[in-house]
């Protein structure tokens, strides 16, 4: 999608630190990070957000999971914990629109998921 930021980034067209890259995915430090450690996991392909998934992306959407698993534990959090958080649309914050796994972990995190 040509408008969208992390179309751009999985392109390489605007710049991020990333920590993974393959054919199908990538993942990049958060701009803004929430957590010692928040990484955003993408796939290439643009989704809006997992509302919008279709059966045909949940082989896509698994290796997604299993990568990011490989990813927190990378960033050694596989002992102490981590979070994969996807938010969908605007009652959950979704500020991107471009589906992403936001992998968040090195301290201990907030249990605040209610209302504001
Ligand atoms: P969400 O609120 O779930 O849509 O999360 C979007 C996330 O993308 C936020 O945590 C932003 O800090 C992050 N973000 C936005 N633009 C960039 C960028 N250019 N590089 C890295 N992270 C970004
Ligand atoms: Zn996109």
């Amino acid at each position: 999608m040509s408008d969208c930021i992390f179309c751009k980034i999985a392109a390489g067209e605007i710049p991020s630190t990333k920590v993974y890259e393959d054919a199908e995915f990538c993942a990049f430090k958060d701009l803004n990070p929430q957590a010692p450690v928040h990484i955003l996991l993408i796939p290439k392909k643009h989704i809006s957000s997992l509302l919008e998934l279709q059966e045909a992306d949940a082989t896509l959407m698994g290796k997604l999971l299993f990568r990011g698993q490989k990813i927190a534990k990378e960033q050694g959090l596989g002992e102490s914990g981590v979070r994969f958080v996807f938010n969908c649309k605007d009652d959950a914050g979704q500020t991107v629109h471009h589906i992403h796994c936001h992998i968040l972990g090195g301290a201990r995190l907030s249990d605040s998921f209610g209302v504001r």
